[in-house]
C-alpha cells in the first residue's frame, strides 16, 4: 500500500464502510486491509493512554502522566482517599482513650505518636517511682 491508499483506507474507516467496500475503493485486497487496521489500532493504544479521571486521552510523549490536568489528579485523589477509605476498625487510645479509626488490620494501640511516646513516659515515670 503507498501513503495515499493508506490515507484514502483511514478516510473511508472513519466513514464507517466495511472491509469490502474499501477494498472494492482502493483494488486492494480485504486481508491487507484488515491488517493494516490491526496495526494502526495498536499503534494508537501505545501511543495514548488515558485520564484516571476524566478519560480524556493522553499523549504519551508528555512523560507517564495518569492524568490530563492537575485538577484532574487534584479531583482523582480527593475521590480516591481519607474520606472515601472505609475503614477497618474502631480502636481505642491507650493514653489519651479517644476512640479512632483505622485503615488496615494492623493492631493500633494509640491514636498518634505522639500518644505514644507520651504513654511510654508515663510507663517509665511509674516504674522510676515503683
Ligand atoms: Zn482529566
Ligand atoms: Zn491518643
Amino acid at each position: 500500500m503507498n501513503e495515499i491508499q493508506k490515507h484514502k483506507l483511514v478516510r473511508l474507516k472513519k466513514q464507517s464502510r466495511s472491509y469490502k467496500e474499501i477494498a472494492s475503493a482502493l483494488s486492494i485486497s480485504e486481508s491487507t486491509i484488515k491488517s493494516f487496521h490491526r496495526r494502526q489500532k495498536l499503534k494508537s493504544k501505545e501511543v495514548y493512554t488515558v485520564c484516571k479521571n476524566c478519560g480524556a486521552e493522553l499523549e504519551k510523549r508528555c512523560g507517564s502522566k495518569k492524568f490530563c490536568s492537575d485538577l484532574c489528579r487534584y479531583k482523582w485523589w480527593r475521590k480516591n482517599t481519607e474520606g472515601n477509605r472505609e475503614y477497618l476498625k474502631i480502636n481505642v487510645c491507650k493514653n489519651c482513650s479517644k476512640k479512632f479509626k483505622s485503615y488496615d488490620n494492623k493492631e493500633r494501640k494509640y491514636c498518634s505518636h505522639e500518644c505514644y511516646i507520651n504513654d511510654r513516659f508515663k510507663k517509665q515515670e511509674r516504674e522510676i517511682r515503683l
